[in-house]
């Protein structure tokens, strides 16, 4: 069995859907993951935004509009009328629902709940369309069986036992569908694996199905070696191992969520990335294989904090880095990088959520430091061979731009360098231009 999950702009418009249909109506058995429908979700967090602040009219206006977009889509897609008839009152089922949250009782949950109904509508209108299509498929909803536990990990557990009964339900299906992005958390509420979390249900339901393969289908032919949004002429790369991409992932590289490599890499499935508007394209494959040497590609990653802590006194001193690093743990933040001399280290985080209380415990320890609006460039390879002069190709391509750290050598995969969110674009050239 394999697991395709296809993301928002792949089911973006009533065409793209059908070109799904296609993709997905192999023979073999699939297990599908879809997004919702692209800018969809970005829509219902700005519903929800409305509603947080009070602003009922604005949250009314933003609602009308998107229900109308879905008649369209609905229109468009099917050709009898028993299932245009099936697919407006799913529309608006979902919208009335919408509608129901008021502003008086906006809370987290509701807005959660209010996130979901993207990928509920994209999984249900697909299905309609494969039975209107008399291609047999069974939809099971993720919230039957994907679940976070206390910590927001996924509860692997669950998953897995939950899922396998949902499918033994369903035998001899080829097709399954499910909704991306969307779970349970460890009080039965609905909840999300964070934007772009339909890539992490991917390869959660890839491991837990021990399936054969994990494709993501996207808007691009794979994995590039630069972020194509900030560099022309960025190149697909044909493989990469899960440490590769895992490093790409975390430190910025869109095409992936952060965390969406780490199931498969425990349960070694390869990750195949492919191009929903280009199928025949190779696009990229994500496996334990290690292939060539060097300079893969090159990623970024915003809104970075950099805490320098200075102490004159204590930072030789043994067991300083640990206070240093208890603070953190205490407040659940973990660190990006981390550069020491004699007498100061600097980190960075991306979750300043617990910014004061952290600064404010770190002062017992010394100075301290808070720089904002930096970005992490992660140049990411294979780099067996350090005499290669790697990190001089990399810092020499940056004489002209301001590097607040430098990280090298923690792992044989990834060199980092902080610089300012302002010199990000013409960093990731300099370095492209010299490397590549
Ligand atoms: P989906 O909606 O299918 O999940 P995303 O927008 O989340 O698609 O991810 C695909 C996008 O990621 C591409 O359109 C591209 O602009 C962006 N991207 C950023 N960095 C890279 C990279 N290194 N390689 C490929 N795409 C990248
Ligand atoms: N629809 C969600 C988002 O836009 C999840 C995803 O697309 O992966 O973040
Ligand atoms: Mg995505």
């Amino acid at each position: 069995m394999k697991v395709l999950k296809f993301g928002g702009t792949s089911v973006g418009s009533s065409s793209s859907i059908k070109e799904v249909a296609k993709l997905v109506n192999n023979n073999e058995v699939n297990f599908v993951v879809l997004s919702a429908m692209t800018g969809t979700t970005n829509e219902l967090v700005s519903i929800s935004d409305c509603l947080n602040n009070k602003d009922q009219q604005a949250a009314n206006a933003k609602i009308e509009k998107l229900e109308c977009n879905y008649y369209d889509v609905v229109n468009a897609l099917y050709s009898t009328n028993a299932f245009l008839e099936k697919g407006r009152e799913l529309i608006a089922c979902h919208f009335d629902y919408i509608k129901s949250f008021t502003q008086d009782m906006f809370t987290l949950y509701e807005e959660k709940a209010i996130l979901a109904q993207g990928e509920l509508i994209s999984t249900a209108l697909f299905h309609f369309f494969l039975q209107e299509q008399n291609i047999p498929s069974v939809l099971v909803s993720a919230l039957n069986f994907m679940r976070i536990d206390k910590q927001n990990e996924p509860d692997t557990f669950y998953i897995r036992e939950n899922l396998n009964r949902e499918m033994k339900a369903n035998p001899g299906v080829k097709i399954y569908i499910t909704q991306g992005f969307i779970c349970r958390n460890a009080f039965g509420e609905i909840d999300n694996l964070k934007r772009g979390g339909s890539d992490y249900s991917a390869s959660i339901i890839g491991q837990a199905l021990n399936a054969e393969e994990i494709q993501i289908w996207t808007d691009i032919d794979g994995m590039h070696n630069n972020d194509p949004r900030m560099v022309e002429n960025t190149k697909p790369l044909a493989q990469l191992s899960f440490d590769e991409a895992a490093e790409l992932a975390y430190f910025g590289a869109k095409i992936l969520h952060p965390s969406s490599i780490l199931p498969a890499k425990i349960a070694n499935i390869p990750v195949r990335l492919k191009n929903t508007m280009a199928p025949s394209a190779e696009g990229t494959l994500i496996s334990s294989e290690v292939v060539g040497e060097g300079i893969k590609a090159i990623a970024a990653k915003d809104e970075i904090t950099a805490i320098k802590i200075k102490s004159d006194r204590m930072l030789l001193a043994h067991g300083f880095l640990r206070k240093v690093f208890e603070i953190f743990e205490t407040y659940k933040t973990s660190i990006d990088m981390i550069t020491t001399s004699e007498v100061a280290v600097s980190v960075t985080i991306d979750d300043i959520r617990h910014l004061p209380q952290i600064v404010d415990e770190l002062k017992h320890y010394g100075m301290v430091e808070v720089d904002t609006e930096l970005s992490i460039i992660s140049i990411v390879g294979n780099f067996l061979n350090e005499s290669k002069g790697f990190a001089f190709q990399i810092f020499d391509s940056l004489q002209n731009i301001p590097v607040r750290m430098i990280s090298y050598g923690g792992s044989h995969h990834n060199v980092s360098v902080l610089v300012n969110t302002s010199d990000k674009k013409e960093a990731l050239n300099a370095i492209h231009n010299k490397v590549f």
